[in-house]
């Protein structure tokens, strides 16, 4: 048996071979992963982590996999899929304890029901609570960070609190650090009316359904906002008349410019990152801008396009 194999047998586990970032991500593109492994329970996680590094082999976070696009060449680590790592929300008082693995607009519609407000603003974002708290998420006004107490993050095998005002919660960047395994949080909300509470939250529903594709295979916002512009990055390549324009099975999306969608069934995280590069390309040469990616670039050598000094704010 492989010594992958091993270890997770031993922490009861799942553990599978013949996966692909294809079945994984929103995105539905990028090739084979040596590993998935699908822990259940944030002490499972955390444990395995720690068998992992001490055995010297590598391993990735993934909870929805909606911010991601992965290549299309074999990955050789493994992967760890949270998205099964949902526990139960806890809720005291204006304090909420939920789990990784849990979804976030699952998350929004219980608060909100609870009568607890802060995070309505996210119902819409696609994706699990430890993807968001990693980017720090945000829409309409609202971010993750903002409302966090605590996160619990893995150590040494173990389940250990950080406070959340200990770390840095920037635009879809936090101080995170590569190889910092999160497993829950605790999120600090407002007391208010849960009619009041949904109202808002359908309202972000219904802007978000009238800006963005929708039932589209897409990372929602492909490029930050440039931090120097007055018009966001969407905005800069629907005048460049952009939209709809096309790289083999990568669609620059015709109801917002930002998203890069992709279509068929042997669709290639190559088209869209080609469509994503021609796009840069542009902004740059016509506008002066540097656009920077929002979506993560994960390439099976392991190595993600992003610089980590920069992902890590060092
Ligand atoms: C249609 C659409 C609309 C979107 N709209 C928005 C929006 O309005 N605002 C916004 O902020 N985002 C938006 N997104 C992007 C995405 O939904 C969010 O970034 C989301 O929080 C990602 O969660 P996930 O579970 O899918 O993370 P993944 O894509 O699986 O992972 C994202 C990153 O987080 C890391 N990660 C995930 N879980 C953990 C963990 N437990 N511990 C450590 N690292 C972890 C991964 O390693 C990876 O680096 C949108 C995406 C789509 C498809």
């Amino acid at each position: 048996m492989e010594l992958v194999e091993e270890i997770a047998t031993r922490l009861g586990i799942r553990a599978e071979r013949g996966k692909r970032f294809a079945d994984l991500t929103s995105l539905r593109v990028g090739g084979a992963i040596d590993w998935v492994l699908t822990p259940d329970t944030e002490e499972q996680a955390a444990a395995i982590v720690y068998e992992l590094d001490k055995a010297g082999i590598g391993w990735r976070p993934l909870g929805s996999g909606s911010n991601v696009l992965a290549d299309d060449a074999d990955h050789h680590y493994i992967v760890l899929n949270l998205s099964n790592m949902k526990g139960e929300v806890h809720i005291d008082g204006e304090l909420v304890s939920v789990s990784a693995g849990y979804s976030l607009p699952r998350l929004c519609i219980d608060v909100a029901r609870a009568g607890l407000s802060g995070i309505e603003g996210l119902g819409g974002i696609p994706g699990t609570v430890g993807g968001a708290l990693w980017m720090n998420a945000g829409a309409f006004g609202h971010e993750i960070g903002t409302v966090t107490e605590k996160v619990r993050v893995a150590r040494d095998g173990k389940v250990v609190e950080v406070p959340g005002d200990s770390i840095e919660w920037n635009y879809r960047h936090t101080s995170f650090r590569e190889g910092e395994l999160l497993l829950g949080a605790t999120l600090r909300l407002k007391p208010d009316d849960p009619e009041q509470i949904k109202a808002r939250m359908d309202d972000a529903k219904s802007r978000r359904l009238a800006t963005q594709p929708h039932g589209a295979r897409s990372a929602g916002c492909f490029f930050k906002n440039p931090p120097a512009s007055t018009i966001g990055t969407g905005k800069i390549i629907d005048e460049m008349g952009m939209k709809g324009q096309r790289r083999g099975s990568a669609v620059v999306s015709p109801v917002h410019a930002n998203f890069i969608v992709t279509e068929g069934e042997n669709a290639r995280a190559e088209d869209a990152l080609a469509l994503a590069e021609e796009i840069r390309e542009r902004v740059r040469r016509e506008q002066g801008i540097e656009l920077e990616y929002e979506v993560e670039l994960w390439r099976a050598s392991g190595e993600s396009v992003d610089k980590p000094d920069e992902r890590s704010g060092e």
